[in-house]
Protein backbone atom coordinates (compact mmCIF):
# COMPACT_ATOMS: atom_id res chain seq x y z
CA UNK A 1 0.00 0.00 0.00
CA UNK A 2 2.76 2.57 0.86
CA UNK A 3 4.60 1.85 -2.32
CA UNK A 4 1.24 2.66 -4.78
CA UNK A 5 0.44 5.58 -3.25
CA UNK A 6 4.14 6.63 -3.75
CA UNK A 7 3.66 6.00 -7.09
CA UNK A 8 0.33 7.62 -7.63
CA UNK A 9 1.60 10.62 -5.98
CA UNK A 10 5.14 10.54 -8.51
CA UNK A 11 3.23 9.97 -11.72
CA UNK A 12 0.52 12.75 -10.82
CA UNK A 13 3.61 15.37 -10.30
CA UNK A 14 5.25 14.39 -13.67
CA UNK A 15 2.73 15.14 -16.00
CA UNK A 16 1.87 18.23 -15.89
CA UNK A 17 5.73 19.54 -16.41
CA UNK A 18 5.62 16.98 -19.29
CA UNK A 19 2.71 18.94 -20.55
CA UNK A 20 3.87 22.46 -20.29
CA UNK A 21 7.51 21.43 -21.88
CA UNK A 22 7.34 22.49 -25.79
CA UNK A 23 8.42 19.83 -28.07
CA UNK A 24 11.14 21.54 -29.76
CA UNK A 25 12.72 22.30 -26.05
CA UNK A 26 16.55 20.77 -25.75
CA UNK A 27 19.18 20.93 -22.93
CA UNK A 28 21.43 19.57 -24.88
CA UNK A 29 23.96 21.98 -25.67
CA UNK A 30 24.11 23.34 -29.24
CA UNK A 31 27.60 23.46 -31.05
CA UNK A 32 27.45 26.96 -31.58
CA UNK A 33 26.18 29.26 -29.20
CA UNK A 34 24.17 32.37 -30.38
CA UNK A 35 25.23 35.30 -28.56
CA UNK A 36 24.15 38.70 -28.59
CA UNK A 37 26.99 41.74 -28.50
CA UNK A 38 26.75 44.51 -26.38
CA UNK A 39 29.77 46.88 -26.05
CA UNK A 40 30.06 50.58 -25.44
CA UNK A 41 33.34 52.24 -26.24
CA UNK A 42 34.08 55.42 -24.48
CA UNK A 43 36.99 57.37 -25.88
CA UNK A 44 38.98 59.96 -23.86
CA UNK A 45 42.19 61.59 -24.63
CA UNK A 46 43.46 65.14 -24.24
CA UNK A 47 46.70 66.79 -23.96
CA UNK A 48 48.95 69.17 -21.50
CA UNK A 49 51.97 71.49 -22.38
CA UNK A 50 54.89 72.39 -20.60
CA UNK A 51 54.94 74.20 -17.23
CA UNK A 52 54.83 78.21 -17.54
CA UNK A 53 56.59 79.59 -14.03
CA UNK A 54 54.53 82.50 -13.03
CA UNK A 55 55.39 85.60 -10.12
CA UNK A 56 53.78 84.03 -7.87
CA UNK A 57 50.74 86.14 -5.93
CA UNK A 58 46.88 87.05 -6.05
CA UNK A 59 47.27 88.96 -8.75
CA UNK A 60 48.39 86.44 -10.90
CA UNK A 61 45.93 83.88 -9.67
CA UNK A 62 42.95 86.22 -10.44
CA UNK A 63 44.46 86.93 -13.88
CA UNK A 64 44.32 82.75 -14.73
CA UNK A 65 40.87 83.78 -16.51
CA UNK A 66 41.75 86.25 -18.89
CA UNK A 67 44.30 83.48 -20.21
CA UNK A 68 41.44 82.04 -21.82
CA UNK A 69 39.74 85.34 -23.87
CA UNK A 70 39.51 84.92 -27.20
CA UNK A 71 39.80 80.72 -27.06
CA UNK A 72 36.44 80.61 -25.21
CA UNK A 73 33.24 79.55 -27.25
CA UNK A 74 31.47 79.96 -23.54
CA UNK A 75 31.56 80.64 -19.98
CA UNK A 76 35.07 80.81 -18.41
CA UNK A 77 34.96 79.02 -15.00
CA UNK A 78 37.51 78.56 -12.14
CA UNK A 79 37.38 75.43 -10.08
CA UNK A 80 39.43 75.50 -6.93
CA UNK A 81 41.22 72.78 -5.12
CA UNK A 82 39.39 70.37 -3.31
CA UNK A 83 39.12 70.50 0.26
CA UNK A 84 39.77 67.84 2.77
CA UNK A 85 36.28 66.46 3.07
CA UNK A 86 36.31 66.00 -1.01
CA UNK A 87 39.49 63.97 -0.93
CA UNK A 88 38.14 60.63 -2.05
CA UNK A 89 36.02 62.52 -5.03
CA UNK A 90 36.00 60.56 -8.45
CA UNK A 91 33.38 60.77 -10.86
CA UNK A 92 32.72 56.65 -11.06
CA UNK A 93 29.22 56.41 -10.74
CA UNK A 94 29.27 52.44 -9.56
CA UNK A 95 31.55 53.45 -6.08
CA UNK A 96 28.48 55.73 -4.56
CA UNK A 97 30.69 57.14 -1.61
CA UNK A 98 33.28 58.37 -4.09
CA UNK A 99 30.61 59.73 -6.72
CA UNK A 100 28.48 61.75 -3.69
CA UNK A 101 31.48 63.55 -3.04
CA UNK A 102 32.72 64.17 -6.85
CA UNK A 103 28.85 65.67 -7.56
CA UNK A 104 28.67 67.46 -3.83
CA UNK A 105 31.68 68.87 -4.85
CA UNK A 106 31.18 69.96 -8.74
CA UNK A 107 27.28 69.58 -9.17
CA UNK A 108 27.65 74.09 -9.20
CA UNK A 109 29.37 74.14 -12.09
CA UNK A 110 28.40 74.03 -15.55
CA UNK A 111 27.47 71.30 -17.69
CA UNK A 112 30.75 72.31 -20.07
CA UNK A 113 32.65 72.50 -16.83
CA UNK A 114 31.75 69.09 -15.52
CA UNK A 115 32.36 67.00 -18.86
CA UNK A 116 35.60 68.20 -18.78
CA UNK A 117 36.51 67.21 -15.16
CA UNK A 118 35.33 64.05 -15.80
CA UNK A 119 37.20 63.79 -19.44
CA UNK A 120 40.54 65.36 -17.16
CA UNK A 121 40.38 63.83 -14.19
CA UNK A 122 39.65 60.29 -15.85
CA UNK A 123 42.75 60.78 -17.76
CA UNK A 124 45.26 62.03 -15.38
CA UNK A 125 45.39 65.70 -17.06
CA UNK A 126 44.10 67.39 -13.78
CA UNK A 127 43.93 66.52 -10.07
CA UNK A 128 42.13 68.87 -8.13
CA UNK A 129 44.48 67.66 -4.39
CA UNK A 130 46.74 70.70 -6.02
CA UNK A 131 45.48 72.31 -9.01
CA UNK A 132 43.37 75.57 -9.84
CA UNK A 133 41.48 74.88 -12.88
CA UNK A 134 40.26 77.36 -15.44
CA UNK A 135 37.76 76.20 -17.85
CA UNK A 136 35.73 76.70 -20.93
CA UNK A 137 34.41 75.22 -23.86
CA UNK A 138 37.33 75.79 -26.94
CA UNK A 139 36.17 73.90 -30.06
CA UNK A 140 32.82 71.99 -30.89
CA UNK A 141 29.15 71.84 -29.89
CA UNK A 142 27.12 71.10 -26.89
CA UNK A 143 23.83 69.43 -27.15
CA UNK A 144 20.09 70.24 -26.27
CA UNK A 145 21.75 69.99 -22.65
CA UNK A 146 24.17 71.81 -22.80
CA UNK A 147 26.40 69.16 -22.24
CA UNK A 148 29.71 68.96 -24.98
CA UNK A 149 29.50 66.50 -27.97
CA UNK A 150 31.50 63.96 -27.98
CA UNK A 151 34.12 65.65 -30.71
CA UNK A 152 33.99 69.04 -28.84
CA UNK A 153 37.13 70.52 -27.33
CA UNK A 154 36.97 72.09 -23.57
CA UNK A 155 39.98 72.61 -21.08
CA UNK A 156 42.00 75.45 -20.18
CA UNK A 157 44.59 76.38 -17.60
CA UNK A 158 45.49 74.43 -14.58
CA UNK A 159 48.09 76.18 -11.69
CA UNK A 160 49.43 74.55 -9.21
CA UNK A 161 52.15 75.75 -6.13
CA UNK A 162 55.72 74.38 -7.41
CA UNK A 163 56.70 73.07 -3.67
CA UNK A 164 60.35 73.28 -3.89
CA UNK A 165 59.85 77.26 -4.53
CA UNK A 166 56.38 78.47 -3.82
CA UNK A 167 56.07 79.77 -7.31
CA UNK A 168 52.82 79.22 -9.30
CA UNK A 169 53.28 77.05 -12.14
CA UNK A 170 50.88 77.28 -15.32
CA UNK A 171 50.18 74.56 -17.68
CA UNK A 172 47.40 74.42 -20.62
CA UNK A 173 45.20 71.40 -20.70
CA UNK A 174 42.44 70.55 -23.43
CA UNK A 175 40.76 67.01 -23.79
CA UNK A 176 38.23 65.78 -25.50
CA UNK A 177 36.01 62.24 -25.47
CA UNK A 178 33.29 60.15 -25.13
CA UNK A 179 30.89 57.69 -27.51
CA UNK A 180 32.77 58.00 -30.63
CA UNK A 181 36.17 60.00 -31.82
CA UNK A 182 36.92 62.00 -35.31
CA UNK A 183 39.94 62.19 -37.06
CA UNK A 184 40.51 65.66 -36.76
CA UNK A 185 39.80 66.44 -33.29
CA UNK A 186 43.82 65.65 -32.24
CA UNK A 187 44.78 68.20 -34.35
CA UNK A 188 42.73 70.97 -33.43
CA UNK A 189 43.49 70.21 -29.91
CA UNK A 190 47.14 70.54 -30.60
CA UNK A 191 46.64 74.01 -32.19
CA UNK A 192 44.28 75.27 -28.79
CA UNK A 193 46.84 73.81 -26.68
CA UNK A 194 49.36 76.22 -28.68
CA UNK A 195 46.55 79.03 -28.44
CA UNK A 196 46.59 79.08 -24.51
CA UNK A 197 50.13 78.51 -24.18
CA UNK A 198 50.63 81.56 -26.21
CA UNK A 199 48.50 82.99 -24.29
CA UNK A 200 49.93 81.82 -20.87
CA UNK A 201 53.38 83.09 -21.85
CA UNK A 202 51.77 86.77 -22.66
CA UNK A 203 50.87 87.31 -19.28
CA UNK A 204 52.78 90.11 -17.45
CA UNK A 205 53.57 87.64 -14.38
CA UNK A 206 54.98 84.96 -17.46
CA UNK A 207 58.56 84.28 -16.18
CA UNK A 208 59.22 81.55 -18.49
CA UNK A 209 59.08 77.50 -19.92
CA UNK A 210 59.87 75.09 -16.68
CA UNK A 211 59.59 71.76 -16.00
CA UNK A 212 56.81 70.34 -14.00
CA UNK A 213 57.30 68.12 -10.84
CA UNK A 214 53.55 67.67 -10.35
CA UNK A 215 52.87 67.37 -6.73
CA UNK A 216 51.82 63.71 -5.05
CA UNK A 217 48.58 63.56 -4.04
CA UNK A 218 48.28 62.27 -0.50
CA UNK A 219 46.48 58.66 0.03
CA UNK A 220 45.85 58.89 3.57
CA UNK A 221 44.08 61.65 5.55
CA UNK A 222 45.42 64.91 4.66
CA UNK A 223 47.12 67.73 5.24
CA UNK A 224 47.40 70.74 7.32
CA UNK A 225 44.73 73.56 7.54
CA UNK A 226 46.56 76.53 5.97
CA UNK A 227 47.03 79.27 8.86
CA UNK A 228 46.32 82.35 6.07
CA UNK A 229 43.29 81.26 4.44
CA UNK A 230 41.82 78.13 6.13
CA UNK A 231 42.08 75.95 3.42
CA UNK A 232 41.89 72.21 4.84
CA UNK A 233 44.27 70.69 2.02
CA UNK A 234 43.68 67.14 1.52
CA UNK A 235 47.07 66.81 0.01
CA UNK A 236 49.42 64.99 2.77
CA UNK A 237 52.90 66.36 1.30
CA UNK A 238 52.31 70.39 0.57
CA UNK A 239 54.52 72.84 1.28
CA UNK A 240 51.93 75.81 -0.17
CA UNK A 241 48.51 75.65 0.34
CA UNK A 242 46.76 74.38 -2.91
CA UNK A 243 44.51 77.57 -2.52
CA UNK A 244 46.20 80.58 -1.67
CA UNK A 245 49.89 79.78 -2.19
CA UNK A 246 50.94 80.55 1.39
CA UNK A 247 53.44 78.59 2.82
CA UNK A 248 51.73 75.94 5.51
CA UNK A 249 53.17 75.77 8.92
CA UNK A 250 53.82 72.90 10.60
CA UNK A 251 53.39 72.06 13.80
ZN1 LIG B 1 45.65 79.04 2.10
Amino acid sequence: MPLEFLKRRGNQSAEPAKAAQPATLSTALPEEIVAQEHQLKLYYAGKSSEGVRMKAGPNAMAELPSMLVGLALAEIEVVEPLPIEFSQATPTIARPSEAMQWLNAHHVHSPITRHALVVLESIDAVDLAFDTFVCSLLDGEVDTSGYPEYNAIVGGVASHWDEATGDMICRAVVGWGGRGVRGDTDRIGAKLLAGILTNVLASQYALGITSIERPVPAAGRGGLVCAHCGFASAHERAFYCPKCGMRLLRG
